[in-house]
This record gives C-alpha cells, sequence and structure tokens, in this order.
C-alpha cells in the first residue's frame, strides 16, 4: 500500500512539479546561442588576435623598432628589419607566437606607431603547433583601419601621462 500511495504521488505531484520547470523555460529566451552561425559581441576592450596596421596611403606603420616585443612579458614577437623600396625601415619578419601569447596587449601600449592592435577575433584553434606562429603577412591588414580619431588623440594623451587605463 505504501509503494502505491509513493508512485501515486510521484505520478501526480513530483512529475508535474518537474514539467512545470521545463515549460517555464521553453517559452523564455534562450541563454545559449546557435555557435557558429551565430556568435556573442565580444566587449569593447576585450583582446583577442593580432593586426598590424597601415598608414592611409597603404604603407606599413611598424618600422620593426623592438618595442612591442621589449615589453611582451612572454617573449612572444620575434622580428627581423629591412628597408623598402623607398628606404624607410619595415619589418621582414614579424612573428608571435600565439602559444606563449597571453594576450595583455602590453605590445598594443608599447608601440609608438600605433601599428599593431589586438582585435576581437578568437577563433583561432587549430591541430598543428607551427599554426600558432603567426606571420607579418597573416597579421598585416589589407586596409587601413578607420579609427576614431579621438581614440587615437586620447590614447596619445594617455600615453603622454602615463595614464594606466585604455580604450580600446
Ligand atoms: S599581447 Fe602581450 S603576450 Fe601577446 S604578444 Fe602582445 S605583449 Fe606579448
Ligand atoms: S609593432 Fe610597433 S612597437 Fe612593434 S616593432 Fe612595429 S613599430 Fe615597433
Amino acid at each position: 500500500m505504501k509503494e502505491v500511495l509513493k508512485a501515486v504521488v510521484n505520478v501526480f505531484l513530483k512529475m508535474p512539479l518537474g514539467f512545470m520547470v521545463t515549460i517555464k523555460y521553453f517559452f523564455r529566451k534562450p541563454v545559449t546561442l546557435d555557435y557558429p552561425h551565430k556568435k556573442r559581441p565580444m566587449a569593447p576592450r576585450y583582446r583577442g588576435r593580432h593586426y598590424l596596421e597601415r598608414y592611409d596611403d597603404g604603407t606599413e606603420r611598424c618600422v620593426c623598432c623592438g618595442l612591442c616585443a621589449a615589453a611582451c612579458p612572454a617573449d612572444a614577437i620575434y622580428m627581423e628589419p629591412e628597408e623598402n623600396e623607398k628606404g624607410e625601415r619595415r619589418a621582414r619578419i614579424y612573428e608571435i607566437n600565439l602559444l606563449r601569447c597571453i594576450f595583455c596587449g602590453f605590445c598594443e601600449e608599447a608601440c609608438p606607431e600605433e601599428a599593431i592592435f589586438l582585435g576581437h577575433e578568437y577563433e583561432f584553434s587549430d591541430y598543428e603547433r607551427s599554426s600558432f606562429l603567426w606571420t607579418k603577412e597573416q597579421m598585416l591588414v589589407q586596409h587601413p583601419r578607420k579609427d576614431n580619431p579621438f581614440k587615437r588623440i586620447y590614447r596619445r594623451v594617455r600615453k603622454a601621462y602615463g595614464a594606466p587605463d585604455k580604450i580600446s
């Protein structure tokens, strides 16, 4: 008799209560995304993959000064310089080892030319270790970034006064 009562309570009380929880969430907006078809926008200050920037005339901004490599706490940046056809200095080799990189953004902070920046992309997983050694060609942007001029002014002022905070 006791077992029968227990079964009746389970079927007519506990199971409907469980279904109520399911039904309650069934009509709510899902918290998950249909990744990779839909992607959640990253926070404005998120630091993802690196890019090397160009000037408006297409010239590479990086002059291979080595300050980013000196600032890098993970020793992830390697470069070798050369001169372009106008005799200007640029990087012949510029590599970042993404397996060492901790995405701290110090390279971006240290760069006097605003040549390197960390974007929002985070999808660069792979099976081969060699795929994580990113070259200049992989990082160099096709077209100069349309940056907000006020952000650049803000960065220069911040650098001049050594303020620690940053904007993206
Ligand atoms: S983000 Fe940080 S760790 Fe990565 S390359 Fe730049 S300075 Fe080095
Ligand atoms: S990215 Fe900037 S700091 Fe690094 S070598 Fe090029 S110009 Fe210098």
